[in-house]
């Protein structure tokens, strides 16, 4: 980060990576009867959950680009005079994951460069692992750039590709030589395409309005437009939306023998009503709650979840109990306060706990005296079980046992979702019995990861898995690659 402060990269090994990971949403569509704006805040709003840091759109009206890039929340980032004033029926949009304390505006998108052969817009979601190699290249080639993001490296070596190529030709040879996770949406003068990385780690689907098409990184974003789901765009796909609005041209430009899927998109960062990689992930955490019955089911007389990113996982689990006679009861112990921001973002250790009493607050009728389980998600520093478990202590709850509808967080994540660094994950290098004692919890259980695959209805070999396993499906400096990946390493520039 420009500012030194982003909370992934901090261990020497995880300096091996430029830039900031980004998790975050993109958006591009294609109309026939209407400016493209409207529609473009309207899907940024639905994807605001995907980041929060800043948001951009940037048009083009068939002479010239348009763009608004603000730091902020979609509602603070426009007024009514900016999306009036971006002209033109085809548009790209972005909102940006928070980084701690960044401020910067340079790492905010969609990121534009204009060239010989046109103006190129760009809006990214992932995280690139060899930006520093391709960046080096084309800077001693006389590329200048204006900030140390990766998505400003894609750009560039697309611009210069296009000098050369053609558009489906110019991509290709990007694709060829970029290692990473990457969703793109892509705007070259007028006409909108979607990329999604060969191993497709994150999310991109295709969307059918009434006058064009949309590519976007969740489904609940087509769902806003009233529109519908088309499909997902496939791993090592790009979608070229014909500016006509009679559909869109699909090129399927690398092949691999194994996708990457991020299982965490379904666990935790997705929009339950979101349909990513054909399910629908309120369905997945409901499956892998009722698993997580399966597999370490514990009788106590309420099961709660951690709200709100537990509540699907809780509500699976209840009926999986009750369907076997348990007495458990579903019951909501903890009341969330809407107006705090994800505690992630609260750059201390004190803050972060603070943010989480701030944020949740317990229900005692359905506490006091009570043998409790509580289900939450996933555990990551241990900061949210270690002050819930003492609060319903706190409360009067006889017994608290911990349920977790994920493996163990282990590892760092490099392929765009902001986790922590390996020395602030409470399960980097410790036993489930020594996080159980040290969040003070009468039991604990996780998920397999043979569960995950299972609900998720997929290969294990075909997901990432690398923040639990520490083996990852991208050739990073320092770290072990998966053996499902091994035969796609980093590409030779
Ligand atoms: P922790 O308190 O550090 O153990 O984090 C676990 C809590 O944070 C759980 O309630 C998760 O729902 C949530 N969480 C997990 N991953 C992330 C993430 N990447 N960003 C923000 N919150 C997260």
């Amino acid at each position: 980060m420009p500012d030194g402060r982003d909370p992934v990269p901090s261990s020497p090994t995880e300096n091996a990576l430029s830039g900031p990971t980004e998790k975050c949403g993109v958006v591009g569509v294609s109309l026939t009867e209407r400016d493209a704006a409207r529609p473009l805040y309207y899907s940024l709003y639905a994807l605001q959950h995907r980041g929060q840091e800043s948001a951009g759109i940037v048009t083009h009206d068939g002479f010239q680009q348009h763009d608004h890039v603000e730091m902020g929340l979609v509602g603070d980032a426009f007024d009514e005079d900016d999306i009036e004033s971006l002209r033109g029926s085809a548009g790209i949009g972005h909102v940006r994951y928070p980084t701690a304390g960044s401020v910067d505006k340079s790492c905010a998108q969609p990121f534009t460069v204009s060239f010989r052969s046109g103006a190129l817009g760009l809006s990214h979601n992932g995280n690139l692992v060899n930006a520093d190699d391709v960046r080096d290249e084309l800077a001693a080639q006389g590329h200048a750039f204006t900030s140390d993001g990766d998505t400003e490296v894609i750009a560039h070596d697309l611009a210069r590709n296009l000098l050369e190529a053609d558009l489906v030709r110019a991509v290709k040879r990007t694709m060829g030589r970029i290692h990473g996770s990457y969703s793109l949406a892509i705007m070259h003068d007028d006409t909108v395409l979607g990329v999604r990385d060969p191993e497709g780690n994150r999310p991109l689907c295709i969307g059918e309005l009434e006058d064009g098409y949309v590519v976007a990184s969740e489904s609940a974003a087509i769902d806003t437009l009233d529109g519908e789901l088309v499909r997902d765009v496939r791993p090592g796909e790009l979608v070229v939306l014909r500016p006509d609005g009679e559909g869109f041209d699909s090129y399927q430009l690398f092949e691999r023998e194994h996708t990457a899927h991020c299982f965490f998109e379904h666990v935790y960062f997705a929009r339950p009503d979101s349909v990513i990689d054909g399910s629908l992930v309120y369905e997945v955490r409901r499956e892998l709650g009722r698993k997580l019955w399966d597999e370490s089911g514990i009788d106590t007389d309420v099961v709660m979840p951690v709200p709100d990113s537990g509540r699907a996982f809780a509500s699976g689990y209840a009926e999986a109990a009750q369907e076997e006679d348990s007495k458990v009861e579903f019951a909501e112990g903890l009341m969330k306060n809407r107006y705090v921001g994800r505690t992630f973002i609260m750059p201390t250790q004190d803050e972060r706990e603070r943010a989480v009493r701030l944020k949740l607050n317990p229900i005692k009728s359905t506490v006091e005296g009570k043998t409790v389980t509580l289900v939450d998600d996933s555990i990551v520093r241990g900061t949210t079980s270690t002050q819930l478990l003492a609060l319903l202590r706190d409360c009067g709850a006889a017994e608290v046992h911990m349920r977790i509808g994920a493996p163990p967080i282990a590892a760092p994540c490099y392929m765009g979702i902001n986790m922590a660094t390996r020395d602030e994950l409470i399960a980097a290098d410790k036993s489930t019995e020594e996080i159980c004692d040290e969040i003070e919890a009468d039991s604990l259980a996780y998920l397999s990861t043979e569960a995950v695959a299972d609900a998720l209805g997929e290969e294990r070999d075909d997901l990432c898995m690398g923040c639990v396993t520490g083996e990852y499906p991208y050739d990073i400096e320092g770290e072990e690659m998966d053996s499902a990946h091994a035969a796609n390493p980093k590409p030779e520039l």
